[in-house]
């Protein structure tokens, strides 16, 4: 089966952990908007540049900001063989532009997995992250931009049915050989 691979779930739920080692178990990219973000703030580029502030508050960066930047990795020759994106979709428009731009490509998610933690746990996770948006404000405001508009793309997935929610709070290996088995 081709692995079209979508990990949805809070910020310190682990999806960029858990990615990382299954695109190394099925040999296909990690797309990780995030650090896509992150690298491009690094090297100052203009859409670093555009970026950062966002970030630095807790903010989603702007759609037209990403949707591009998507739609150019989606098309790179890696990413033929399959793909997990981790960090997209984060609310309904970039979920229903993916879905069109898949369509377009005659292709579609193979699997959408919901990495469920409870909101203690993420807390406690991501205070003892090094990253600089993992200050107490910036938290805070990024779990409310969760609720307020990722939180829909889960409900917008369970009507298509190609949903799966995976306990996310458990040894690294336990959550891996969950996610493994929903994937199989
Ligand atoms: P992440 O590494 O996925 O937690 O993303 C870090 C930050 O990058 C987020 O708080 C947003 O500011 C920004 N970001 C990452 N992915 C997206 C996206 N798909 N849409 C909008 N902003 C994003």
């Amino acid at each position: 089966m081709t692995k079209r691979l979508i990990f949805l779930g809070p910020p310190g739920a682990g999806k960029g952990t858990q990615a990382q080692i299954l695109s190394e178990t099925y040999k296909i990219p990690h797309i990780s908007t995030g650090d896509i973000l992150r690298t491009a703030v690094t090297y100052k580029t203009p859409l670093g540049d555009k970026a950062k502030g966002y970030m630095d508050r807790g903010e989603l960066v702007p759609d037209d900001l990403i949707l591009d930047l998507i739609k150019d990795r989606l098309l790179q020759s890696d990413a033929a063989k399959g793909w997990i994106l981790d960090g997209f979709p984060r609310n309904v428009a970039q979920a229903k532009f993916l879905n069109s731009l898949l369509a377009e490509l005659d292709l579609a998610a193979d699997r959408v997995l919901y990495l469920a933690v409870p909101d203690e746990v993420l807390i406690s996770r991501l205070l003892s992250r090094q990253r600089r948006d993992d200050n107490e404000a910036t938290i805070r405001r990024r779990l409310e931009v969760y609720r307020r508009d990722t939180m829909p793309v889960i409900d917008f997935y369970q009507e298509q049915s190609t949903l799966k929610t995976i306990d996310g709070d458990g040894a690294m290996e336990n959550v891996t050989s969950a996610l493994k088995e929903a994937i199989a």
